[in-house]
């Protein structure tokens, strides 16, 4: 095991170096949409993306996992958020531990989303959500960006950069983590950066863990991707796969971006 400490005294720790994902990631995020009856879609997406070369994973409300973890076939399924703590009067609250329970493998954590007023995560409060759902043994799909005044700045890298290192702080690194750059201003605005912004901002991360743990993590993209973009986005080097929205909310949509993924 490996322990690095960077320049501010934040230090992370290696457990081993993970490597590029053999397959893309294709994350669909589906934020507060979703009935008992849109399990049939969870079940559609699963029939169609079955046998391609991704691994495809849903992030869906609270109250569709337990059901969605028994139907969903070949998908990962996962959450959105996480309570930053274990159990107690936090009326409302949904635990990690609750969520593994449900039948949840992964779940997101600092969606832009949540990053606002009224979700209430600054970057301290994502690196404790982080610890707590590692300590109930999910995976991570931390998320990272940048506000339009921030680009506008000239202050996106140094954003972004912060976000890790915040996030990562003291934490012990491993397979179980992805990244996903998702600038705030593209989701769900049909505006997408230009490939070469990713790309650059792609670099920033890798750069920023290189300097922090020295090893590299997978590389999503998210904002307004859709079937027509989705080639365009994954013909950029440096990413991994994709976190999807909007777009993954039925089968007719998202499935045609799982092919162009794998
Ligand atoms: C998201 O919410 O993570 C996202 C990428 O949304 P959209 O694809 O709708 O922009």
């Amino acid at each position: 095991m490996l322990s690095v400490t960077s320049g501010n005294a934040q230090s992370i720790v290696l457990a081993s170096a993970p490597e590029r994902p053999p397959m893309p990631i294709v994350v669909g995020n589906w934020k507060m949409n979703g009935l008992l009856d849109s399990l049939g879609e969870v079940e559609r997406i699963a029939r169609g993306v079955g046998g391609t070369r991704a691994d495809v994973r849903l992030a869906l409300p609270a109250t569709l996992i337990a059901l969605a973890a028994l139907k969903g076939g070949e998908l990962t399924i996962g959450a959105q958020d996480v309570h930053p703590e274990p159990c107690g009067p936090r009326t409302g609250g949904i635990a990690a531990t609750m969520l593994r329970d449900a039948g949840a493998r992964f779940t997101l954590v600092g969606h832009s989303e949540r990053r606002t007023p009224q979700g209430s995560d600054d970057d301290s409060r994502v690196a404790v959500k982080l610890q707590a759902a590692r300590a109930a043994g999910l995976e991570v799909i931390l998320c990272v960006g940048e506000t339009a005044d921030d680009r506008r700045a000239g202050k996106e890298a140094a954003v972004v950069e912060k976000q890790i290192r915040r996030a990562l702080c003291n934490v012990v690194l491993g397979n179980w983590l992805t990244i996903a750059y998702e600038p705030r201003w593209a989701i769900g605005s049909g505006t997408l950066p230009s490939l070469g912004k990713i790309a650059a901002m792609h670099r920033t991360i890798r750069s920023a863990l290189a300097a922090m743990a020295g090893h590299d993590v997978p590389l999503l993209y998210g904002g307004s991707v859709s079937a027509a973009n989705a080639r365009e986005i994954l013909s950029v080097d440096s990413i991994d796969g994709l976190l999807v929205g909007n777009a993954s909310l039925t089968a007719d949509r998202f499935v045609p971006i799982v092919e162009a993924a794998a």
